[in-house]
């Protein structure tokens, strides 16, 4: 489903039951897969984003990964393996992910993937071809997950920070509520934000919705936590 008029499409994940991510695609000179989720479903994935935008896998220069949990960057090996693909995620995330974070697949039931980060994320600017991505550090559901932030589009893709009228867990493994909330506070501070696309559920459209979104959030941290 493509977000207004620009080259952003959001994925919600095929009713099968299974804990998948919601998956963006960014079109553009050098295009971005952010989340694409759960290896078994790629196939179901992979139809639905070519049938809307004739991107077809191997046009991908990159798939980023908000954070390191399965649900979320499992197909990125295949990706990686079968396409080319350069893996992206931050260093914290990276480091988590080969020691604590690696607990977690097993969890799932899930292999270890097997592919290689290509590319480190930091905090700043991330140039892709004709646009400019922001990318900000926001530890609490894991200690190196990021937003992505599209200024001139007023798009923010927050992975499982935040959701509509509800934040990310933080009882896994690094997970850290006192940071969760620093992100959140950060991110709500952020100017040119028309759209928040979170990982899990419906995204969050207009400025004021997304306003309130936040308002919501805040209480129901404050009633979770003190
Ligand atoms: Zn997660």
């Amino acid at each position: 489903m493509q977000i207004g008029k620009t080259g952003v499409y959001v994925y919600y994940p095929p009713p099968t039951g299974d804990v998948c991510s919601n998956t963006v695609v960014i079109d553009g000179r050098e295009k971005v897969i952010i989340d694409p989720g759960l290896r078994h479903l790629w196939p179901y994935l992979e139809k639905a984003i070519e049938a809307e935008t004739r991107i077809a896998p191997a046009d991908f220069y990159m798939a980023l990964h908000t954070h390191s949990h399965p649900d979320h960057m499992d197909a990125g090996a295949l990706l990686e393996d079968s396409y080319g693909v350069i893996q992206a995620m931050s260093a914290e995330e990276k480091s988590f992910l080969e020691g604590e974070g690696r607990s977690i697949f097993q969890w799932m039931g899930l292999d270890y993937p097997s592919g290689t980060v290509g590319r480190l994320l930091k905090e700043g600017p991330l140039e892709l071809g004709d646009k400019i991505l922001q990318i900000y550090l926001t530890p609490g559901h894991t200690p190196g997950s990021v937003c992505i932030h599209w200024p001139e589009e007023g798009i923010l893709i927050t992975g499982d920070l935040i959701f509509a009228r509800s934040f990310g867990r933080v009882d896994l493994a690094g997970g850290d509520a006192k940071a969760l909330i620093a992100s959140i506070e950060r991110m709500a501070s952020l100017d040119h934000v028309e759209t928040v696309i979170p990982g899990h559920g419906p995204s969050i459209v207009g400025r004021s919705q997304v306003e309130k979104n936040f308002r919501a959030i805040f209480e129901l941290f404050r009633s979770s936590f003190f």
